[in-house]
């Protein structure tokens, strides 16, 4: 009876360790377009939609055409078993042309992030909040860009430390889960997630592909989901995260 007693304690105790030392999971999975009500991000939004994973995706501003609303609808009101909103959708790019974001000058930068800005909201209803540079190609100016316009208070990805005055955080703890975009490996993302994981014990960043994914390479994503979850990770969006890093959120 007391060996079951102890022996359940200890189950406790490590339990609760491993559930504390999983770190926050931010899925950031680029290249959304919407084109005659589809998207070949589709099965992969429905994956989560359907397991209650939170995921960040990005989206291309000329990648959409006047479906998107409807499109997009159950997904912006998708919510987990709390309530709480499964899916942010970010800012990639106007025309995701390499480089966009870098090296482009200051007027063409501010030109595409705002056009591609007030399209999201034009035609979506909803305001951005985090932006993620094709190709995470970015520099200083890209910096200032995102910092003059308010709304905006992540950059994933970014090459630049943002000075603390801009207000925006990068999210740059990043665990490898493609071998090239599109190819997601469950072997190479668990090693990987292993070696970073006492590192990165707050939060870790992960890119995929989806409109890439061949079958065999989504049923490699899922796997790494599954794994996730049994390590106890929470998913979070990236604005979520940011909010958690603050003293007082704001209230816009
Ligand atoms: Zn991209």
């Amino acid at each position: 009876m007391k060996k079951t007693i102890i022996l359940f304690l200890l189950f406790s105790l490590v339990h609760v360790g491993i559930l504390h030392a999983a770190p926050k999971i931010i899925l950031k999975l680029d290249d959304l377009r919407i084109n005659k009500n589809g998207s070949a991000s589709s099965v992969t939004l429905d994956y989560l939609k359907l397991k209650g994973v939170k995921a960040g995706f990005g989206i291309i501003a000329n990648g959409l055409d006047e479906t998107v609303l409807s499109f997009l609808t159950p997904y912006i009101n998708a919510t987990n078993a709390k309530g709480e909103k499964l899916f942010e959708f970010w800012h990639h790019g106007y025309d995701h042309k390499n480089p966009e974001f870098k090296g482009t000058g200051y007027d063409y930068q501010k030109l595409h992030f705002e056009k591609a800005d007030s399209l999201f909201e034009k035609r979506l209803g909803i305001k951005m909040r985090s932006f993620g540079a094709p190709f995470n190609a970015s520099d200083s100016i890209t910096i200032r860009v995102l910092s003059e316009n308010p709304k905006y208070k992540v950059i994933m990805l970014g090459s630049i430390i943002p000075a603390r005055s801009t207000g925006i955080l990068n999210l740059n703890q990043r665990v490898n889960l493609e071998l090239s975009p599109g190819v997601p490996d469950s072997a190479y993302f668990v090693t990987n997630y292993l070696a970073s994981k006492s590192k990165y014990s707050n939060y870790m960043i992960v890119q995929a592909h989806p409109p890439y994914f061949k079958p065999e390479r989504l049923d490699e994503f899922k796997k790494v989901i599954e794994f996730l979850i049994s390590e106890g990770c929470e998913f979070v969006l990236p604005y979520e995260y940011y909010k958690t890093t603050i003293a007082n959120p704001e209230k816009k």
